[in-house]
């Protein structure tokens, strides 16, 4: 009877997290239509980028009038901090990336990097100071190369490959048809998902922004291939500004402040000790991951002595 509970329990576990990476995959076509809607100001000036400490104020925003996604959201990044979100499917953690990278703007309250409000700065500069890693990156269609230089186009070859080897995929590249001249993408060669999101972390790597998005990946990652992005993603966001969408348990636990959302509001905040200790949302969101990942081992053994 236990052997059979906990796998299905394991499925139910994976089925969930399968459709939240398909509504991100919709919502970002969404965003891609919008892009064009947020306007420079007449004045606008260069962000003054330092340690890009980030401060969100009573921001309320949504997408329609009709429907308030944020209510009221206050926190802050501090300097080489990270700032982990977590909570349910819909409870508007995307949307803080996409207002900090200001694809939209907010209804009231102010969101500041380095104490300037990021309405009154340009686009350009705001989105030089932060590196996006998003859930699912698309690829351009071109060679791999050009996919991880897009990150700085002026760098060389050797850099292009020093990247890609902190982000744990050179050797995978090398090992491609054509290596680093590799038509991906769309048209060319298909990589799985973490296979690009590796590609996007070697061009963050090579962006070197002081401002770090990360949005985890929910999708069952083999153990090895999530231990790799793992140590990739240490890498790029030590000593710089991180929020991070937080789904991997590392992550959570090493956080310096973990911001628990529930439609659209902070329903708690604190470390993982202090949180775990509280008995409430964090606390049960946590144990029940525990048990899908002991799960997920217990399948494994299960399989290895068959
Ligand atoms: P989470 O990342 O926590 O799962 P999101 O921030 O993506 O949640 O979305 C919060 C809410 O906003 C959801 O109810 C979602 O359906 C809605 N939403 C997201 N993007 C859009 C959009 N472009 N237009 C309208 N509603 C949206
Ligand atoms: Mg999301």
């Amino acid at each position: 009877l236990l052997q059979l509970s906990v796998p299905l329990n394991f499925i139910g576990f994976v089925y969930r997290e399968i459709r939240q990476g398909l509504t991100d995959i919709e919502q970002m076509f969404d965003l891609l239509e919008v892009k064009a809607e947020v306007k420079d100001a007449p004045d606008a000036a260069e962000l003054r980028i330092g340690q890009g400490a980030i401060s969100f104020k009573d921001v309320h925003f949504s997408y329609d009038p009709a429907r308030p996604i944020l209510k009221g959201i206050s926190f802050e990044v501090p300097a080489g901090k990270t700032v982990a979100v977590v909570g349910p499917s819909g409870a508007g953690k995307s949307t803080l990336s996409r207002l900090l990278y200001r694809f939209y703007d907010i209804q009231s309250g102010a969101i500041t990097v380095d104490g300037q409000d990021i309405r009154t700065v340009t686009q350009k500069s705001l989105r030089t100071a932060i590196g996006m890693v998003p859930q699912d990156t698309v690829l351009f269609n071109d060679t791999v190369a050009y996919n991880i230089r897009y990150g700085r186009t002026s760098a060389s070859d050797g850099e292009v490959f020093a990247a890609a080897e902190v982000a744990q995929i050179a050797h995978f590249i090398e090992m491609l048809p054509e290596g680093f001249e590799t038509k991906v993408g769309e048209r060319g060669l298909k990589l799985s998902g973490g296979e690009k999101q590796r590609v996007a972390i070697a061009r963050t790597i090579l962006k070197a922004p002081p401002i770090l998005i990360l949005d985890e990946a929910t999708s069952a990652l083999d153990t090895t291939t999530e231990r790799e992005i793992q140590t990739a993603l240490d890498v790029v966001s030590k000593n710089r500004t991180t929020l991070v969408i937080a789904h991997r348990l590392s992550t959570v636990i090493s956080a310096d402040e973990i911001i628990v959302l529930k439609s659209g509001e902070i329903a708690e905040r604190g470390t993982h000790a202090v949180l775990l200790e509280k008995s409430g949302l964090y606390a049960s969101m946590w144990n029940r991951q525990r048990e899908a990942t002991q799960a997920e081992e217990h399948l494994k053994q299960v399989r290895e002595s068959d």
